[in-house]
């Protein structure tokens, strides 16, 4: 089961599988945690921080559905840039595997330029214009991203070793050329400090 995101006013869809959800939620939680400062700016990449987190296959949205304000051109904007940088692969070293949604991101990012947001009444997905719980925007130490509602969701203890340490951070080398078939090359684990 996947998930529909649309923009029905002007006719477009991009669909992605559980997985491919996923794996679009994580580069956009580490591409716009380091950069979301304002209030709505945060409150969208906690949104991708805590979509899908339960495989309902019921996360998609439509475009139209965000809660945009009276500044939503800059509020389009910011999430062009993010999808930009998660283009640019912002963060991926943080990653246990080598994404391949390529399509994925530039589907959803030629809907999104397509798309002319207005300001939404009474949106479903809350007012973000309103602060987030603080604890929301704790950031986990190995990945630095938002821990949103339900926690770090790339802390995913499945693919843990069971004598890991608690706190680490692994350090990836991909293969130079860049492109979706790039292979990590080399990766390290460091544990962090104590104190
Ligand atoms: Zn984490």
């Amino acid at each position: 089961m996947g998930n529909h995101f649309s923009a029905d006013a002007i006719g477009l869809d991009v669909y992605m599988t559980s997985g491919g959800t996923d794996v679009f939620c994580e580069v956009i939680a580490l591409a716009g945690t380091p950069v979301a400062e304002t209030l709505w700016q945060q409150n969208l990449v906690l949104h991708f921080c805590d979509l899908e987190r339960f495989r309902s296959g019921i996360s998609g949205f439509d475009l139209a559905e965000l809660p945009w304000t009276q500044t939503h051109r800059q509020e389009k904007d910011f999430f062009l840039d993010l999808l930009d940088r998660a283009n640019h692969r912002i963060g991926w070293e943080k990653l246990h595997y080598t994404p391949t949604i390529d399509h994925n991101l530039g589907a959803f990012t030629q809907m999104l330029i397509a798309f002319h947001p207005s300001p939404t009444i009474d949106s479903d997905l809350g007012d973000w214009t309103i602060a987030p719980r603080p604890y929301f925007l704790d950031k986990c130490l190995r990945h630095t991203i938002f821990r949103g509602e339900f926690g770090c969701r790339l802390y995913d203890t499945w693919t843990q070793p069971s004598n890991a340490p608690f706190v680490w951070e692994v350090i990836s080398t991909y293969s130079v050329d860049g492109t979706r078939n790039s292979e990590v090359v080399d990766r390290q684990v460091r544990q962090m400090p104590e104190d």
